[in-house]
């Protein structure tokens, strides 16, 4: 029997706000333990909550991005348990009514475009931080710390549906999302700090049909890695026990293990009535009229979706081309900055930019806001290259050292003699001293061995370091090689 796998992703995204949800405190990354800290997040009897604007309108731009209802009102409910980050002991969040619902969002999968839902997105504080300490891992830890710095700190939970079948999806549906949060400002998307992360629901059925058994939800995936390999390993590992006729019996929570590339059981899943959710009455329903709705929408930049069919359609950017630049916001920013300052195609321009100039970038690990390259200096550059000043490995130079120094590009060249020689006076010269220098490879070239004459080009170009113009080069070249005396057939 052949299964298929029924993945729906949790994806938590802490809210970029500058203070937090309920209080006031900051919500700075990496400040010291337990400093950014009040009554109201350390859950004091008495203190009293008050819902942070800002949290609220972001929350509403990440639903309107993705295509949901908003609800008329926001309502919060107490979802109770008890853990020793979470002082309060219940967490404030939306269950009753989520903020949006009904949603979507497109994914470019290898069998095409695919749509997935977008089930809901409710409003919620984060819990603390809890650090096992005194060994490595959890498991041989001897004691723990608790942080409560990130007690507060407003965060979305994004559902979606069941939707997604392969690991490659779920990974691709992950980064189009963090694309999104990241273009709209409501979250710095960094899963390496934990600020965007997710839970993973999987459960496998023949394919088309009802689920044969429960399903597992794979806890706090922190990587787009971590999500592909823990759901690649617990499709296989589900799959296994569907076809030897004993599929999950129950409900279970599990966490992925990096080390041994397995998830491990955890707990058997909590079910929403073991949490005895109730309204929050310390928080009264806030009113969501339509206006403030549309106010919010029009504060949303375009989006990836509406850069790549700009990239594709109107610039003709290959498709994958047009999606690595779109997915990154200041990326793109940057591109379509050059792309306007240049005369000629933007797929140059795109070429280079994710060529020479993004290996200059993940090699000096530079982040595009602190990049010296004017966006006018690269249009410049580029023009030079169209117009033969320089030829396209002088060019690559130019650029490296436009990236270390800022300098624009015309400086460069003058002051580093770097211009190309496209004289075909001064050429044929050289060409003619080469020729002269190198009878072994003229004479071989003469005798049908073609390699001689990419010999002979890079002589010429040894010879002006670089600076002749290899396709005038070329012909010289033909002209004075091929006018040969052929052997006469007899
Ligand atoms: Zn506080």
């Amino acid at each position: 029997m052949e299964y298929e796998a029924v993945i729906g992703l949790e994806v938590h995204a802490e809210l970029c706000t500058a203070s937090k949800v309920f209080c006031g405190c900051a919500t700075t990354f990496g400040a010291p333990p337990n400093n950014q800290v009040c009554p109201v997040c350390l859950g004091l009897p008495g203190a009293l909550p008050a819902l942070n604007r800002r949290a609220l309108e972001y929350a509403i731009a990440a639903g309107l991005a993705l295509n949901c209802q908003i609800a008329s009102t926001c309502q919060f409910d107490r979802k109770q348990y008890y853990y020793p980050d979470l002082p309060k002991a219940y967490q404030i969040t939306q269950y009753h009514q989520p903020l949006c619902t009904g949603g979507c969002l497109e994914i470019m999968t290898k069998q095409g475009l695919k749509r997935v839902g977008i089930t809901r997105i409710h409003l919620e504080e984060e819990a603390g931080k809890t650090v096992h300490a005194g060994s490595t891992g959890i498991t041989g830890a001897q004691y723990a710390l608790i942080d409560y710095n990130r007690c507060g700190i407003p965060l979305i939970e994004i559902v979606s549906g069941p939707d997604l079948r392969f690991p490659e999806e779920a990974k691709l549906f992950l980064e189009k999302l963090r694309s999104i949060l990241c273009y709209l400002g409501v979250s710095d998307g960094k899963m390496e700090e934990g600020s965007l992360r997710c839970d993973a629901n999987v459960s496998v059925r023949p394919v088309g049909e009802q689920a044969m058994g429960k399903r597992a939800e794979i806890k706090n995936l922190n990587s787009f890695r971590a999500v592909q390999a823990a759901l690649a390993y617990e499709i296989r590992r589900q799959m296994e026990l569907a076809a030897s006729g004993t599929p999950l019996a129950m409900e279970e929570a599990r966490a992925w293990d990096e080390q041994s590339g397995m998830t491990v059981y955890m707990r058997p899943k909590e079910q929403p009535h073991e949490y005895r959710y109730y309204p929050d009455p310390d928080l009264m329903p806030v009113v969501i009229s339509s206006a403030w709705v549309e106010e919010i929408g029009r504060t949303i930049p375009e989006l990836p979706d509406a850069k790549y069919d700009r990239y594709t359609r109107q610039w003709g950017l290959a498709s994958h081309d047009a999606w690595l630049i779109a997915a990154e916001q200041k990326l793109a920013a940057y591109f379509e900055a050059v792309v306007e300052s240049f005369s000629g195609n933007p797929k140059t321009v795109s070429h280079w930019v994710l060529g020479e100039f993004s290996r200059l970038l993940n090699l000096e690990k530079t982040a595009i806001d602190a990049v010296k390259i004017r966006p006018r200096d690269f249009a410049v550059l580029l023009e030079r290259l169209a117009a033969g000043t320089v030829s396209g490995n002088t060019a690559k130079t130019v650029l490296e050292t436009m990236f270390y120094t800022g300098q624009d590009p015309d400086t460069i060249i003058r002051e580093q003699g770097l211009a190309q020689i496209s004289d075909v006076q001064q050429l044929q010269e050289l060409v003619a001293a080469v020729l002269a220098a190198h009878p072994g490879p003229v004479a071989d070239y003469r005798a049908g061995k073609a390699k001689a004459f990419d010999y002979l080009v890079g002589q010429v170009m040894k010879a002006t370091r670089g600076r002749a113009n290899p396709e005038v080069v070329r012909q010289i070249l033909i002209a004075e090689l091929v006018p040969a005396e052929k052997p006469a057939k007899q």
